[in-house]
């Protein structure tokens, strides 16, 4: 089904906020098997809003409008919306219910304006907002639709899974189903390369590879006529991309890379240290952002000076004197000590030069990640071959990831 967007909102223009609402809704209309042919954007203008969304119904059946269905004066998407349509204005008992509820929750009296958000269309779906105070709501008239979503993100992120998209399922002629496979390790041309034979002549599924910030990641994607035909094509792929390129596979349900590496620790019950030097913590941040971190992580330190290397976690200085601070001997004894100062069951670290500057004989981006599990010590040796500190910080981070994935799979 063809569609357009209509992002609403004269900081959108200002360029004071990005219109990530459009592209939000594009990705998943697209993967829902949409056609989004268009992308407008208008300020709080009820005139030229009126005059997109004429616009926009010449080429495409469905609208999907966010912004402007907020209590104040600018906020006019609705009432457009309505009069296009040729529909009066309702007021919904379940919407100052629910408003009611949300003020009294936060201990404050609601502000007169806010019944203005319990008026919606007459004859349209609402969609009720548990995440904000403005409903959504679809409207329809002659075989053409228009949705309307609140402009803040979340709120509008929210409608969309809890509500909007079973919505739009009746509109999908076929069924789709799809997979996102996460891979690290591998570049995004190897990886299609790797999966030639599979990729070459399928039309269905349909195998699409995204790079993204040292990892690759793969769509599989299915439209059929049952829901129980897609997902099936998509296992059946899934099993053969899974003979070719298992080794890189992390994840067949696009989960993080972290949560899986906290998943994995916390079934097979162990604990983990880091010891970190150019990443100043971002190993342990990205532990502790996955629920259920606290079973497996007590400690962890951040030794970026020789001192704290020496002093935290027992390294020999003469090894740091003779191998220098960034090597792999270094890093293999920042993880040992790490590992036997916290008692942990695993401990990996990591010591490089993240940039900008490179230093007297290193590049920026070289890094040693070191890893002690039981009786297993090694390292990893990193080459990023980038001068941007901020990209070589996560990279390695993702890196120290994989270390300890590698480990405990
Ligand atoms: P509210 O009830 O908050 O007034 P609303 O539906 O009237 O909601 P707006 O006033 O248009 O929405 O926008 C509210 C917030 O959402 C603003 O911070 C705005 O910058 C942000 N926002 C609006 N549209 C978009 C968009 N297309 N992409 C990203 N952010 C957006
Ligand atoms: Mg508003």
């Amino acid at each position: 089904m063809k569609t357009s967007i209509i992002a609403v909102g004269t900081e959108l223009l200002f360029g004071q906020t990005v219109n990530t609402n459009a592209a939000y809704l594009s990705d998943k209309l697209n993967h829902m098997g949409f056609d989004v042919m268009y992308h407008f954007v208008v300020g709080d203008n009820p005139a030229r809003l009126r005059e997109k969304l004429a616009e926009a119904f010449i080429d495409t059946d469905l609208v999907l409008l966010t912004g402007g269905l907020g209590p104040t004066q600018d906020d006019l998407t609705k009432e457009t919306v309505a009069e296009y349509m040729g529909a009066e204005m309702y007021t919904d008992e379940q919407v100052i219910v629910d408003l009611r509820a949300f003020f009294d929750k936060r201990g404050r009296s609601m502000p007169e304006n806010n019944l203005k958000q319990a008026l919606l269309p007459v004859g349209c779906t609402p969609f009720y907002n548990a995440s904000g105070t403005a409903p959504g709501f679809a409207l329809s008239k002659d075989g053409r639709t228009a949705i309307c979503f609140p402009g803040p993100p979340r709120e509008m992120t929210w409608l969309f899974e809890n509500g909007v998209r079973q919505y739009l399922e009746q509109f999908m002629e076929k069924k789709m189903y799809y997979r996102v496979i996460r891979t690290i390790g591998i570049g995004e041309s190897d990886l299609e390369m790797l999966l030639m034979p599979l990729i070459d002549g399928q039309t269905d599924p349909t195998i699409a590879t995204y790079a993204k910030e040292g990892e690759c990641t793969l769509r599989v994607a299915s439209q059929r006529d049952s829901l129980e035909e897609a997902k099936h094509a998509v296992d059946q792929m899934t099993g053969r991309i899974d003979e070719l390129a298992g080794e890189y596979i992390y994840s067949l349900d696009d989960e993080d890379l972290n949560e899986v590496v906290v998943r994995i620790l916390r079934e097979k019950g162990l604990r983990i240290t880091a010891a970190e030097s150019c990443t100043g913590g971002l190993f342990a941040s990205a532990i502790t952002d996955v629920a259920g971190a606290s079973e497996v992580l007590s400690s962890s330190y951040v030794t970026y000076s020789e001192d704290a290397k020496a002093d935290e976690l027992g390294v020999d200085r003469g090894i740091i004197a003779r191998y220098g601070i960034v090597s792999a001997e270094t890093a293999e004894a920042m993880a040992a000590g790490a590992k036997a100062r916290s008692g942990a069951d695993i401990a990996v670290s990591v010591t490089g030069y993240a940039g900008p500057d490179a230093d007297e004989g290193h590049e920026a981006g070289e890094a040693y990640i070191g890893y002690a599990f039981g009786d297993v010590t090694g390292h990893a040796e990193i080459k990023t071959s980038r001068n941007e500190r901020k990209w070589n910080r996560r990279y390695i981070t993702l890196r120290m990831l994989r270390a300890v994935y590698l480990l405990i799979r």
